[in-house]
């Protein structure tokens, strides 16, 4: 799960990590105000999405008066920003941060990630900050440094020392970010974080060491004992595709092929995305009905994949086990009836009753290619979404 740079700064400031002041606004009434309240002779605002590259994206915006703050306010609010981040369709932003503005000496990199090599917590420090650490990584990985953090001793403050020098701070502002980097993995620990970025970590003119971003994945898995962060969720920010599937207790991820896929059981559905990848094609999502899918639970997962405008084909994957595959078949026939299915249906079956399955299948009248194994399954498919690409 994400969280706003907003929200992210809260969790931060609740552990000490120290970052610039600032207020949440969701119109220009309430920038002014909060520049205002701020003081100051500087102030910042900042486009609110779940999505980063947003100073190249336009979506924050340096302002010398309130008057600025709120003409650049009303100019943000309501747009579409797309940031390499967003993708080409972007994100409207619906909330604002409005900051103190910071003078800025050196901007760095920050970043504390779940590494599953060692199944430890990395923390990964740059002195190249302010930009995409993918870049650093690819043209000087020499620039990031590492440290794996001992989870029964935390991070140590001579780790941190080190890690501070290495990314160029000396003299007070060590021991500062010393402070800051163990309150940072106070606040990932205890919120279950997965991925806590602050990039820029920045040194100011007069020597504070501060959070300038902050960006916070959470473990799904965890948040049963995480209400807080649970409260934080901004189901604007989310696939609508993918919030309608969890209504339905189905597990769907939009992905950007062409080939819907409708299977059960996560491993199976996994593997028949490698097969239509191994053929050539991509998979336009992620889809595992369950072991007890009824007709209305297929008829549903059917629409779900339709309301993607990129799809070419659906493939139906089923392993009939639980759920004999003639169950399966008059499901898929009534969904395929009922959403008046506009693309190539390709089924393959297994299982209890899968030759009853296909007779119903056959004799339903549908175009419905059928198939006897995975790689078939996946050749049909794929060839059947080039068709409709030319
Ligand atoms: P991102 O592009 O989405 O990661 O957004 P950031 O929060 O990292 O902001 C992008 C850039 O804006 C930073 O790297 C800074 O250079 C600049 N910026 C953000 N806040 C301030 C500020 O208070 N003062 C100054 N001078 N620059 C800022
Ligand atoms: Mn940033």
């Amino acid at each position: 799960m994400n969280i706003h740079e907003y929200q992210g700064k809260d969790v931060l400031r609740k552990y000490g990590v120290t970052t610039p002041r600032g207020f949440a606004c969701a119109s220009a009434d309430e920038a002014a105000d909060a520049a205002t309240r701020l003081g100051g002779r500087a102030w910042v605002v900042k486009a609110q999405i779940h999505a980063g590259g947003r100073g190249k994206g336009g979506g924050v915006k340096l302002a010398w008066s309130v008057d600025e703050v709120r003409r650049h306010a009303s100019q943000l609010l309501g747009m579409t920003l797309t940031t390499h981040q967003t993708g080409p369709e972007g994100r409207v932003v619906k909330r604002l941060l409005v900051e103190e503005g910071i003078e800025i000496d050196k901007e760095m990199y920050l970043a504390l990630v779940v590494d599953r090599e060692s199944g430890r917590v990395a923390l990964m420090a740059s002195s190249e900050g302010g930009m995409d650490i993918e870049e650093v990584a690819a043209r000087t990985p020499g620039k990031i440094h590492k440290v794996l953090i001992d989870p029964a001793t935390g991070l140590k403050g001579s780790e941190a020392d080190i890690v501070a020098r290495s990314i160029g701070l000396s003299g007070k502002s060590v021991m500062q970010a010393r402070t800051l980097m163990q309150n940072l993995y106070q606040a990932f620990d205890a919120s279950d974080a997965s991925l806590a970025e602050i990039n820029p970590l920045v040194v100011t003119r007069d020597g504070r060491v501060i959070a300038l971003d902050a960006k916070f994945n959470f473990d799904s898995n965890a948040l049963y004992r995480q209400p807080e962060i649970v409260a934080m969720r901004d189901f604007d920010e989310e696939d609508p595709a993918e919030l309608e599937a969890s209504r339905f207790d189905l597990s769907y991820i939009a992905l950007d092929g062409d080939i819907g896929c409708l299977v059960n059981g996560a491993g199976l559905a996994m593997a028949t995305m490698d097969v239509i990848k191994l053929y050539g094609g991509s998979p336009a999502n992620f889809l595992d009905v369950g072991g007890g899918a009824t007709a209305e639970k297929v008829t549903q997962a059917f629409k779900l994949m339709l309301r993607n405008p990129n799809l070419r084909a659906i493939l139906v994957n089923i392993f009939g086990g639980i759920m004999k595959c003639d169950v399966i078949a008059r499901g898929v026939i009534a969904a395929a009836r009922e959403v008046e299915l506009s693309v190539p249906l390709v089924v393959r079956m297994k299982g209890t009753n899968e030759s009853l399955g296909r007779t119903i299948l056959a004799q339903s009248g549908l175009p419905i290619l059928t198939a006897d194994d995975m790689a078939d399954a996946a050749q049909q498919a794929v060839a059947a979404a080039r068709r409709r690409n030319h």
